[in-house]
């Protein structure tokens, strides 16, 4: 792992933020996740936020109340030193892609490496369904094409569909969408992808990435 030098920490909800630091020449594919740590402590995995265009690196992380690592992260300050490990999985892009168009389903911080797609790919064909519990958790939602995002808010009315990322993903018709990205909790992944081999999706269409 290498040491990284912070530069910014933008909150985008009470429990959340952007941690914004030096790239010290990391290469990355968006999709990849980050594993980064105080130096001398115990170290998590993070999907990279940011474009691949950017000359910093960002991760989008929630506070967990008690958690060994995320309340470190969050009292960081610009200068302070982090340490960060090599780009990582294979949550990527398919291979030859050419513009086909993705459903990109997420839930909570899960929204990290689409807006890494997304910033990386300006022009990318895809169609976003983001659940959360309320307004607060639809992180930079300004940053999104309004017609390419639906936000699925379980708590409140406030979104596109009240309810969770699931009964928005029961309305859907597959047909529409060549490959499907899935990313956040295991519970939300596991119910999402019966739900896809239910309509007919085969299994090489789905990706998924699990957070906790
Ligand atoms: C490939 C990968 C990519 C990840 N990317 C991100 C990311 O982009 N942003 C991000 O915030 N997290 C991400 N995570 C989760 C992250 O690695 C940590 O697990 C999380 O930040 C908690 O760390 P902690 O040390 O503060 O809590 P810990 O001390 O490790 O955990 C405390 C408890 O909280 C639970 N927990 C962990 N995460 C959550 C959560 N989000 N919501 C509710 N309960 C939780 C754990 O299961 C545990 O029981 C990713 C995980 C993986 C495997």
């Amino acid at each position: 792992m290498k040491i990284h030098k912070v530069l910014n920490v933008r909150a985008v909800s009470k429990t959340a933020f952007i941690l914004r630091f030096n790239r010290e020449g990391k290469n990355f594919e968006p999709g990849l996740h980050i594993s980064v740590g105080l130096p001398g402590d115990e170290n998590r995995p993070y999907s990279i936020y940011n474009g691949v265009g950017k000359d910093y690196l960002e991760i989008l992380v929630k506070e967990i109340p008690n958690g060994l690592v995320t309340p470190k992260l969050k009292r960081l300050k610009p200068g302070n030193e982090i340490k960060v490990g090599k780009p990582r999985g294979y949550f990527c892009l398919p291979d030859n892609y050419n513009g086909e168009k993705l459903c990109l389903i997420a839930t909570g911080t899960g929204i990290a490496p689409f807006h890494s797609f997304i910033e990386s790919y300006p022009n990318l064909n895809y169609h976003l369904y983001h659940g959360v519990k309320d307004l607060s958790e639809a992180y930079d939602l300004n940053f999104y094409n309004s017609e390419s995002i639906t936000l699925c808010t379980s708590r409140t009315e406030e979104g596109d569909v009240m309810g969770r990322v699931t009964k928005a993903m029961k309305n859907i018709k597959v047909d529409q969408f060549d490959y499907f990205y899935i990313c956040g909790s295991y519970e939300m992944l596991d119910e999402v992808y019966e739900l896809l081999e239910d309509k007919g999706v085969k299994r090489d269409k789905i990706k998924t990435e699990g957070y906790f």
